[in-house]
């Protein structure tokens, strides 16, 4: 999983919003002057200090713990304290998606794991403990209606907000991994090109009337000699030259590195048309010079076997038969299309 931002950051932000949470309620504590919540609320506001020493360095694992722990600390006294028609109880609701996030974050990046089946069960059972304590002993403070229905709302305006924040973030974060993991399996790192498995998934889609497709094999003439005359760093930068010309002559075909110096081309044309920009490429990978570090521009051509889809025949029949006649090309002269 990629994040959009690190996960430090993350944490710096986390702990402030909580922080500045904590300021709020705690005037809101002073204001009805429940004292013993504004005396909880120093040792509150002191580990959430604490905790940007420990995102700080690094310990982003004791970090999550102690947060966690004294969120449900928090939810559990301050219920008691106030009865559950503040809406406390709710922040018990966010912090148990929260705790199987990190936990997944974590083994992504490949941090130590919070345990967050046992925490999600500590947690509802505090939850339990505290709503059902206030239930039948009711709670510490009367509370105005008034009074409650502010809490209400800025409790539960504050973990929504805080829910929609954090699903939406790690939805984004797991839409960049699965984008980047789906182009990593279909390309080719040295070329950009696709790769084989994804052209013979291609191949594999396509719909038995779908007859004018042609497949052609590309493949570079003499490219052992340029390993062993410039050496197999600019042998790389020729096949990523060769492969950027090949698609700036054909936008709309598919395009892929089926091995070494071998690449498989999926045409959506007729043999004629097809032929046509097969030669094309041809062509213009023979008159172009390219340059690499090597002193000397290099001249390269390719020898190409092409031919449409017919009726009945498999993908790996087909293979073969543009291979027949690539074998064609290259023992008649190579640099050359053989249809
Ligand atoms: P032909 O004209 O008959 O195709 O001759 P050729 O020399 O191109 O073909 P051959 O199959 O003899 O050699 C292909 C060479 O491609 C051998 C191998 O070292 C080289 N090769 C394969 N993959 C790579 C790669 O990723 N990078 C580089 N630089 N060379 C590669
Ligand atoms: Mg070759
Ligand atoms: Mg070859």
């Amino acid at each position: 999983m990629t994040l959009p931002v690190s996960a430090k950051k993350l944490s710096y932000f986390i702990n402030s919003f909580i922080l500045l949470l904590v300021f709020g309620l705690t005037a809101f504590f002073v204001v009805c002057e429940f004292k013993a919540l504004v005396y909880f609320s120093i040792p509150t506001i002191l580990v959430y200090l604490f905790s940007y020493i420990l995102i700080a360095k690094d310990k982003l694992y004791h970090h999550v713990y102690l947060v966690i722990f004294w969120i449900t600390l928090y939810m559990c006294v301050t219920t008691v304290f106030l009865g559950y028609g503040c809406g406390f109880h709710l922040y018990c609701f966010s912090m148990i998606p929260v705790s199987f996030v990190i936990d997944y974050m974590a083994y992504k990046m490949k941090a130590a794991r919070i345990n967050a089946k046992y925490l999600s069960i500590g947690i509802g059972a505090a939850y339990i403990l505290c709503t059902g304590h206030v239930s039948r002993a009711g709670s510490v403070y009367t509370v105005e209606d008034n009074v409650a229905s502010v809490f209400w709302l800025f409790n539960a305006a504050t973990v929504l907000f805080f829910l929609i924040y954090f699903s939406n973030f790690m939805i984004r974060s797991v839409v960049i991994s699965d984008d980047k993991l789906e182009k990593a399996a279909m390309t080719d790192r040295l070329t950009g090109l696709y790769n084989r498995h994804y052209i013979l998934n291609r191949l594999d889609d396509l719909k038995d009337d779908d007859m004018y497709v042609c497949l052609a094999i590309v493949d570079i003439d003499d490219f052992k000699k340029i390993n062993d005359v410039y050496g197999h760093n600019t042998g790389d930068e020729v096949l990523r030259r060769v492969s950027e010309m090949m698609r700036e002559e054909c936008g709309d075909c598919i395009i892929a590195r089926w091995g070494g110096e071998e690449f498989l081309i999926l045409m959506k044309q007729d043999v004629a048309s097809a032929g046509r920009t097969a030669e094309h490429m041809r062509e213009r990978i023979a008159s172009e010079s390219i340059h690499t570090d090597s002193d000397l521009p290099i001249h390269v051509t390719v020898t190409v076997g092409l031919s449409q889809r017919a009726e009945g025949r498999s993908i790996d029949e087909w293979t073969k038969d543009i291979d027949d006649k690539l074998y064609v090309g290259k023992n008649s002269g190579k640099n050359r299309v053989v249809i």
